[in-house]
Formats: structure tokens, sequence, C-alpha cells
């Protein structure tokens, strides 16, 4: 994880097979055609009486030795069907969903990716390897960061929990290919946004942190950003690290304020913006799923939607208090 107060503490080790990583999840789930397999304007189909269904299938038989202590690490802690069962009991969704744990995947498929109809997503193993070898690295030899317990920060729940997040991740893809959602960003920017808005309210803040380290870890690997990283469609690896932070930051300031910003993870320059972004995405997320809401979910949807509303209020009325104070400081 980024600590801009103090980076000199931590001795870090190369391995050649990180890079591969680097490269891949920085710039490999953006799906590489964008016809979605539906007309333009077509949108969302009116909802039927059945909703499309998130299913998690792990293809074993196609899983390599070296893959298999991996897989079993992510199969035996279910945060796959974690988020699969919360879009389930959510959402209504027009088409079925599949995530395929599967190294039978399509042709230059190395890390997770979504399908651009958001129908299937695919997670190869040796991209989970990938992740838990580079996290082994980071237990070696970067100091525990103050906000992640001692208990977590092994090589088995960092990679456990930051799965969590990088399928977030290509949930949000999903939902934002089949729901044919709106955006006023980048689609890998929402993407993220979703998962930090999924897991920071539905799981805590175990996925944002351990995506941290791990994007850290990366990003140093990959080293001065290069004109291709710029040019990506992805913001670069960095910048990725420090929104997962903010977004958790500003969803509790109180709670994170030592951990994470006195501590250095987190700039007293970004810090102050954070309760606004991440009111703004929180708002966001539930607003945009809203016409989607599951007949079940319907009235608790609404009732988040509604005190996102606010605070989203009360966040911005905040932040016009202190926003000559924040550029003084910048
Ligand atoms: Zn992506």
């Amino acid at each position: 994880m980024p600590n801009t107060a103090d980076r000199s503490k931590r001795a870090h080790i190369v391995l050649s097979g990180v890079l591969l990583l680097a490269g891949v999840v920085s710039t490999g789930c953006s799906g590489e055609a964008r016809d979605a397999g539906q007309g333009p304007g077509a949108g969302p189909r009116p909802q039927a009486a059945r909703s499309g269904r998130v299913t998690v299938v792990y293809e074993a038989q196609t899983v390599k030795p070296e893959d298999r202590e991996a897989v079993a690490l992510i199969r035996n802690s279910r945060v796959l069907e974690r988020t699969a069962d919360w879009v389930n009991r959510s959402l209504t969704l027009p088409h079925d969903m599949v995530v395929k744990v599967t190294a039978a995947v399509p042709p230059g498929v190395t890390d997770a990716v979504t399908q651009p109809d958001g129908r299937t997503i695919f997670v190869p193993p040796p991209f989970l390897t990938e992740i838990e070898k580079a996290l082994a690295d980071v237990v070696k030899t970067v100091e525990r960061p103050a906000p992640i317990p001692a208990s977590e920060y092994n090589t088995d729940d960092l990679t456990v929990l930051s799965t969590e997040f990088i399928f977030g991740h290509e949930m949000g893809h999903a939902l934002q290919r089949q729901l044919l959602l709106a955006n006023l960003g980048l689609e890998e920017d929402a993407a993220d946004g979703f998962a930090s808005f999924y897991t920071v309210n539905e799981v805590g803040p175990g996925p944002s942190l351990a995506a941290a380290v791990l994007f850290d870890e990366i990003a140093r690997k990959e080293g001065t950003p290069t004109l291709e990283g710029m040019s990506s469609d992805h913001p670069v690896t960095q910048q990725r690290a420090f929104n997962f932070l903010c977004y958790l930051e500003g969803s509790a300031p109180k709670k994170y304020q030592q951990s994470l910003v006195d501590s250095g993870y987190l700039p007293k320059t970004r810090a102050p913006l954070c309760p606004q972004a991440w009111a703004m995405l929180d708002y966001g997320w539930w607003t945009q799923l809203q016409p989607h809401f599951s007949g079940a979910f319907r009235g608790r949807g609404a009732e988040e939607q509604k005190k996102a509303h606010e605070r989203l209020i009360a966040e911005t009325q905040a932040l016009a208090k202190r926003i000559d104070e924040i550029r003084s400081g910048q």
C-alpha cells in the first residue's frame, strides 16, 4: 500500500513473474471488442418475469497443478459466490451471468475479464496464482500497513481480499454492460468504483486495503509510468491504489483518520476531498442500480439511495465550507 510519508523503510524484491501481472491487471480487463451484442439504443430489456442469475463455476479439470492452490484458496473462501449472491438478491438482470474460474479461456485472455455483453466473466487460474505470488512477496518485504490487522497480513487473506475487490471490478463491468448503465466517465473508473461501492458497503475495509497493497506492489514493479500506461483506459496503477484508499477513508473519515491519513498512506492533500467523493460514488451507484432492484430489495434499496442522497448533500455543504482550507494546503 502506498505510504507517502515513509517509502524508504521498505525493502523490495523484484520477481519477474509479477511484471506479467502488472501488465495484465492494469490493462487487460478492458474488453477487447466493444460491441455488446445488442443494437445501439436497445436499452435494458423490460423486466421479465424471470431475472437473470449469476452463477459461479469452477472448471477444476482445466486447472494446471501449479494453479490448484490459488484456486482452492479462492474457492474455499467463497468470495466470488458472496458477490454473486448479493447481485442475485438485490438486482434484476436481463440475462444470466456465468463466472468461470477456468483455464479454458478465449485466445489472449490472461487475466480476469468480462466479456463485452456482460454475460460471462473469466477468471483464469494463473491470474490467481500471480496475485498470490505478488502478495507473498509483499508480506515478506513490506512492513504491515497500520490499517491492516496483523491477523490478515498474510498471503492467503490478502489474496482472498484483493481477489474479492478485483472481482468487484469485473462485476462492475458486467452490470454496466448488461444494464447499459449511463456513465459520466470512463468505464474502467466506474468498474473500480463499483468494487469500492460494493465491498465497502457489504464486506468491510479488507478488500480495499488488500487491493491497495497489491496495486502498490504492481506499480512499484511497473516503475515509471510509460506513455502506454498513461494512454490506457485504466487510470495509472498507483493512482488506482490511492483511489481505493480515498473511497474507504471517505466512507468513515473519523475511523480512518489515524490509520490512513495521519500515518501517511493517504496524503493529507487528498483526504479532505474523500468524504464528498465517497458520498458521490455511493449515491451514484445506488441511483444507477435503483431501476434494476429486485422486488425483494426494492424497499431497502430505496432507503439506501435516500440515505446516500442526504449524505451527498451534507458532504457537499461540508466541502464548500472547507474548500479554501483545502486549496491553501495543496
Ligand atoms: Zn476493467
